[in-house]
């Protein structure tokens, strides 16, 4: 994508930052980036200029890997991210202590490598970057480590912390958080696997996730006291595996207010990652699409602020019984008595049941949201690819 460039410096010159921007994006993850994406090639309603962006984070942009890396193959070509891919999977493997089934997707998933993932939707921004650290903010103005910056439009797309909030946020493990904790030892698999053994983790699943030349091996707790790090040494061991590399943190598995205090909160910061299988890639893309659709309309003058703060908060509301009943699912499964498990599990492994379940769980967040072609509202500006969020595809989702 030919896309002007107004980068300033990165990290090692952290010089004092302050200024009013247009728009100022806290996070450069699957959210923040695809909320830039949105506003790129925007102008200005009031002079035709290109609006100032800019996007913090306390990394430099695909530094720090924060998952398995694991996304519907769909919404990776979608937004041209294909070079990203390592090994795509037509299969989810799914293992119990009474037995393993084989379930062949409607679609596929596919691993990919974090950096160059976030490098290449980074390329279809716009905006300035800065390596900052966000520590809070007064109304509009964001404090970081480096100084003040103010913009009408604040986004949190800072995962599950929700540091721009205007109360204190989460506690773990007094909130609705789970907790993932994963190795990457090299290697390679053929299968996308999930474990359902409560002899790992009482309420949640394991997961062995190959990437080409290394595989993805982690733990997942719904519960947030259970503490995950033996399981995961355990579970890698069982797999003939190095317990090497680790990574893990805290999932949210509930949604909170999408808006709030004049601030938009996408991914993580806003619950948007699915309860029970605690897939927050897609969703986090997904719903940083619809937020920078909106910042986009405030700037281009289409839309004021606080319409803005409104259409966005009410989209992502608009997906609550999709995440409340997928946490009612959540909340289940570890009920089930352990022997009905197995059965269970290959009863809903028929070929009409994959293909009803997986087809409604990726409506959820479809990969045609990307082209905006489910969406109403306004048409796309010229030169521009965003359209709003819309009521059809609030309902579809929901
Ligand atoms: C072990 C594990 C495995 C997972 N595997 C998968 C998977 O395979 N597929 C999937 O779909 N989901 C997976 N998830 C969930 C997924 O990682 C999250 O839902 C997703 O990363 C959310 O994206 P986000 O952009 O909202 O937030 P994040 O990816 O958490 O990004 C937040 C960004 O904000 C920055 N930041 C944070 N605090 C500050 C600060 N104070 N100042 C400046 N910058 C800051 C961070 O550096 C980061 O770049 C997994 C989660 C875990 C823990």
């Amino acid at each position: 994508m030919d896309m002007p460039r107004r980068r300033t410096k990165r990290g090692t010159q952290r010089t004092d930052l302050s200024g009013e921007f247009d728009a100022v994006v806290c996070g450069a993850s699957f959210a923040g980036l695809a909320v830039a994406r949105e506003l790129a090639g925007a102008r200005r309603a009031d002079d035709g200029a290109a609006p100032r962006v800019l996007i913090l984070d306390r990394y430099e942009i695909g530094e720090r890997q924060t998952s398995a890396c694991a996304a519907p193959t769909r919404w990776l070509e979608a937004l041209d991210l294909v070079p990203a891919i390592r090994q795509t999977f037509p299969d989810l493997v799914v293992n119990t202590p009474y037995g393993t089934s084989r379930y062949r997707l409607p679609f596929t998933f596919s691993t990919f490598d974090y950096p160059t993932l976030c490098h290449l939707l980074d390329d279809q921004n716009d905006a300035e970057f800065e390596t900052a650290k966000v520590e809070g903010r007064e109304g509009t103005t964001v404090r970081t480590d480096r100084g003040e910056l103010s913009a009408p439009l604040v986004v949190d797309a800072l995962g599950w912390r929700r540091i721009l909030a205007a109360d204190e946020g989460y506690q773990p493990p007094d909130a609705p958080l789970s907790r993932g904790l994963e190795v990457h030892p090299g290697g390679n698999g053929r299968d996308l696997e999930i474990w359902v053994d409560r002899s790992y983790v009482p309420a949640g699943y394991s997961w062995s996730f190959p990437a080409r030349d290394e595989l993805r091996v982690g733990v997942g707790s719904f519960d947030p006291r259970f503490h995950v790090k033996d399981s995961t040494v355990r579970l890698a061991g069982d797999l003939d595996v190095d317990a090497v590399h680790y990574q893990g943190n805290w999932i949210p598995h509930k949604l909170r207010p999408a808006a709030e205090d004049g601030v938009f909160f996408a991914g993580d910061s806003a619950g948007h990652c699915l309860p029970l299988t605690a897939e927050g890639i897609r969703t986090a893309l997904y719903f940083g699409l619809a937020c920078g659709r909106e910042l986009r309309a405030v700037v281009e003058g289409r839309s004021t602020r606080e319409e803005a703060l409104r259409n966005y908060a009410a989209f992502s509301a608009s997906h609550r019984h999709a995440f409340e009943t997928m946490l009612l699912v959540q909340r289940l499964v570890p009920r089930v008595p352990p022997p009905l498990l197995g059965p269970i599990i290959r009863a809903l492994g028929t070929k009409r049941f994959v293909d009803w379940s997986f087809g409604h769980y990726l409506e959820i967040a479809p990969p045609e949201f990307v082209e905006g072609a489910a969406a109403t509202g306004h048409s796309p500006p010229a030169g521009g690819r965003a359209t709003r969020v819309g009521t059809e595809v609030a309902s579809q989702a929901a």
